[in-house]
């Protein structure tokens, strides 16, 4: 008897066996029988031939069923069944042939089996590979949407909320002005203030979200003008010195190489940059810390260095915090007073002042070894601001050209 004869005699005993493990081992369905089936005579032929041509139509719609109904290709590749059913296949000849028939069978069978097998996984890395790149820009694809999404979502809630609070605010100050009496001051004036404290508040959100949907829609504007960065540095130490008192912190601000030098910049912005780093030096650094604020003169730039006692941040998160909503930590934890220990905030400040020393022609990055609220590592912003002896536009550049030419 052919090889091919004897394997054509094991058919109902392979049929069995190979759907048995294979519902058991890859969870195939028993009713797969009748492609096995097929599967089988394609291996008869294969063996006539002496070529696997009759054997790979069934192996690709094997492998495009599969690929077109798996949300991960990677489990029961037909590469996988194939070899189940390989040994089966083996195991079988080995069971029911004397051992030089079955030797000789195997011999017969072997290199059938290892080219479908190479067929079946050059095959299958190439549609897993399609199906990878298709999910990688179905992915980005979701990914740009939902970013533009929540940008638009951003401009559209902030410009919203501008004109009712607006209203607040008018109507609240209009009420001050007509709540004449000590007594009437009295009761109302508790509300007012409270009134105004919560206006003020939601207005600093609202101009942040604004401010950061400008950046992202690269629409901010820098107002450039003579600035020197220890004015504006003195004038924040000025500004949280109630704070720095309440919460016990040193706060140091040094003169250094630059500090005094007149640059052109957009003195409010930086203002607002700088602020929001030392606003968070603050919030992060436990009653009685040191916040310090140094710098140095580079070739071309300045470099500023606002130093903290704080909790510190971790590694992996020293480039999530400048993305926007980028606030770590458990939301729930925050304080609610904005200059109190790990007092919350919107997770807009970052970004925001990113975007305000990127739009200058700086940058910024933060070191910090690790977070650890128990032994407070700290953490170092540095900003590096260009050194410009010129505005940048024409009209600037006429209109200080006598303070240009005097320094
Ligand atoms: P937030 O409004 O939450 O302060 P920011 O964008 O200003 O938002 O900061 C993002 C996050 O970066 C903060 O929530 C905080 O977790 C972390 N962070 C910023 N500055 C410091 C700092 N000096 N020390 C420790 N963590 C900081």
């Amino acid at each position: 008897m052919s090889n091919r004869d004897n394997f054509a005699e094991i058919k109902p005993i392979w049929l069995e066996r190979v759907s048995n493990r294979l519902a058991a081992v890859e969870g195939i369905q028993k009713c797969f029988a009748m492609q096995l089936a097929e599967l089988f005579d394609a291996l008869l032929d294969s063996i006539s031939d002496d070529s696997i041509n009759k054997l790979i139509p069934i192996l690709q719609e094997w492998i495009n069923a599969r690929t077109e109904s798996a949300s991960d290709p990677s489990e029961n590749s037909v590469r996988s069944i194939l070899s189940q059913i390989v040994l089966i296949t083996f195991d079988i000849v080995k069971e029911i042939f004397a051992p030089n028939v079955a030797l000789d069978m195997i011999g017969e069978v072997l290199p059938l089996y290892s080219s479908a097998l190479e067929y079946v996984g050059s095959y299958e890395t190439k549609l897993d590979l399609q199906y990878m790149t298709e999910e990688l820009k179905r992915t980005r694809f979701n990914l740009e949407k939902l970013e533009a999404s929540k940008s638009d979502f951003i401009s559209i809630a902030a410009h919203e909320l501008r004109t009712p609070l607006t209203l607040i605010e008018g109507y609240a100050s209009m009420l001050d002005d007509v709540t004449s009496t000590d007594r009437q001051r009295d009761q109302t004036g508790v509300c007012l203030a409270g009134i105004k404290a919560g206006t003020m508040r939601l207005r600093e959100i609202v101009d942040d979200m604004i401010d950061v949907s400008m950046i992202e829609n690269s629409l901010l504007t820098l107002n450039y003008q003579p600035i020197w960065l220890n004015r504006l540095l003195n004038q924040i130490c000025r500004e949280v010195n109630s704070t720095v008192l309440e919460r016990r912190l040193k706060f140091d601000v040094a003169s250094f190489s630059g500090s005094d030098e007149m640059i052109f910049a957009d003195g409010e912005r930086l203002y607002q940059a700088f602020k929001n780093v030392v606003t968070n030096a603050i919030k992060y650094t436990p009653d009685g810390g040191k916040i310090t604020i140094d710098g140095r003169l580079l070739p071309g730039f300045i470099e500023i260095i606002f130093s903290d006692t704080g909790i510190g941040i971790d590694p992996e998160d020293h480039l999530r915090i400048f993305e926007k909503f980028g606030r770590l930590g458990n939301v729930s934890l925050h304080s609610s007073g904005k200059l109190k220990f790990k007092g919350g905030g919107p997770g807009l400040g970052l970004p925001i002042t990113k975007g305000i020393i990127e739009a200058h022609g700086g940058s910024i990055w933060v070191e910090s070894a690790r977070f650890d609220e128990e032994h407070c590592p700290g953490s170092v912003f540095h900003i590096l601001i260009p050194i410009r002896k010129m505005p940048p536009d024409e009209g600037a550049a006429k209109l200080f050209h006598p303070l240009v030419t005097n320094s």
